[in-house]
């Protein structure tokens, strides 16, 4: 059964048989691990940086604070503004 590489935003599939290699068949993919804590880590797969962005947009409000943190100073104006439209 061949392997098969989903685009995690857009559902574009890409199979490739086990002759072939994931690196040339992924050529301009992108694969994001998402270190969820002890043993728990979470793979996505893009076909396109478009689609990666897409992605993480949706996926911003839901970053835990203490992460935020990290990024404090490059981002502050901008996390100021998304939470104002975010918060009631
Ligand atoms: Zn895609």
């Amino acid at each position: 059964m061949p392997k098969a590489f989903i685009c995690h935003s857009c559902g574009e599939r890409v199979e490739f048989s086990p002759e072939k290699r994931p690196c040339e068949v992924l050529s301009g993919w992108l694969t994001v691990s998402h270190w969820k804590g002890l043993g728990a880590v979470e793979q996505y797969n893009f076909c396109s940086f478009t689609c990666l962005k897409r992605w993480a947009d949706a996926q911003v409000p839901k970053i835990p604070e203490v992460f935020l943190k990290a990024f404090e100073r490059k981002r502050d104006k901008k996390r100021k503004a998304t939470r104002g439209k975010i918060q009631p």
